[in-house]
């Protein structure tokens, strides 16, 4: 069984030497273990923050442990009596080629169905990213039919669902994202009605002015993912009474610091502005779910995938995910 560990910690940005490939047996199986043969492993912005040692909303990930992370795959072995050989599962399988799960554990392991969502999308948009645009869109923003939501990250594995998502309830729906050929993908395909490339504006007044454009009304609803200028540009744009979901802050995960200028605007337009971390609210996973597996089926999401090969291929992948280099949702295929 091929794994990747956590070697050492990163000192500013994240490095492939931070990672060691290396290789174990897999041991026999003890009642209610299943083995799983990983197909694909995703590959995801909040693994950044669990190889600091500092306090995260991760926990930390120990050295020498293998990378803690979402996997798809089969069962391939089974001593637990509602997992089947050939059955199709999701887990936490980790950076490896099989994984030894305790099916007993609420939640370890479950069971997907193949038939209209190919096994990786349970990895994206029909899983933890898909349920993380759910939440902040449908909990925090709770936004009327009408009402003007942007993104940052647009085009990713949270910023894809979230477009569909806000398309459904009737939404002016704008992305931010870097680059054009990411942009034209979100009104094309995503169903963006705009999309404002960052990469195009030096500082938050330029992406602001870009902001008024496409938001003639302002904005009721905004989902961050990124932080720092996108953020204080938002900030000079959002309407009374608005509400910001903070999920991610990807520009400072590498530690960069990221200042706020217009943190008085939070008071002067009486914002509701609220953190939250997905897996903390299982209880609404199988209506977002449910929601997300429909949208799919019915092709109005239709989620993009940049695929790595092989498991020696994760570091490099991930580390481009931190930078941009992706499009769409980043899996490593085993
Ligand atoms: P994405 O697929 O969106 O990939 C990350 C994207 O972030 C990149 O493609 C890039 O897009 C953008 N990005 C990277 N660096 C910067 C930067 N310095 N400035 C601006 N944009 C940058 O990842 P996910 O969809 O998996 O995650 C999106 C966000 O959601 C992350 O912040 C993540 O931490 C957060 N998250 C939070 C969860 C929670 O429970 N709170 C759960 C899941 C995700 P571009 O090229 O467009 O800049």
């Amino acid at each position: 069984n091929q794994q990747i560990v956590l070697d050492n910690r990163p000192e500013g940005d994240a490095v492939a030497s931070n990672f060691k490939l290396v290789t174990s047996e897999t041991p026999a199986l003890a009642e209610n273990q299943v083995l799983v043969k990983h197909h694909y492993m995703s590959l995801d912005p909040y693994m950044r923050g669990r190889m600091n040692d500092s306090k995260s909303y991760a926990a930390s990930q120990a050295l020498g442990e293998v990378m803690i992370g979402g996997t798809v795959g089969e069962v391939v072995e089974t001593r637990h009596p509602k997992f089947a050989v050939g059955d199709q599962v999701v887990g936490m399988g980790g950076w490896q080629q099989y994984s030894v799960v305790d099916a007993a554990q609420p939640g370890a392991l479950r069971k997907v169905d193949t038939t209209h969502v190919p096994l990786s999308y349970y990895l994206g948009a029909v899983g933890m990213p898909g349920v993380t645009a759910w939440y902040g869109l449908v909990k925090i923003i709770n936004p009327k039919a009408g009402e003007t939501v942007v993104i940052s990250a647009a085009t990713g594995a949270v910023g894809s669902a979230f477009g569909a998502l806000a398309k459904a309830r009737g939404c002016r729906t704008v992305g931010i994202a870097g680059g054009p050929e990411k942009c034209k993908y979100a009104v094309d395909e995503l169903g963006f009605d705009a999309c404002i490339d960052y990469k195009l504006h030096k500082d938050m007044y330029s992406l602001a002015k870009a902001l008024k454009e496409h938001c003639p009304d302002g904005i009721d609803g905004y989902f961050e993912n990124v932080g720092g200028m996108i953020l204080d540009a938002i900030l000079l744009r959002m309407n009374a009474f608005g509400r910001i979901a903070v999920c991610g802050m990807i520009a400072g995960y590498n530690g960069a610091p990221l200042p706020l200028t217009n943190p008085a605007l939070i008071l002067v337009n009486r914002l509701k502005v609220e953190g939250f971390i997905v897996s903390e609210h299982m209880e609404v996973w199988p209506e977002a779910l449910t929601e997300l597996g429909s949208l799919v089926a019915t092709g109005k999401l239709r989620p993009r995938e940049t695929v790595a090969e092989g498991l020696a291929a994760a570091p490099e992948a991930f580390l481009g995910l931190l930078k941009g280099k992706n499009f769409g949702k980043q899996l490593v295929k085993l």
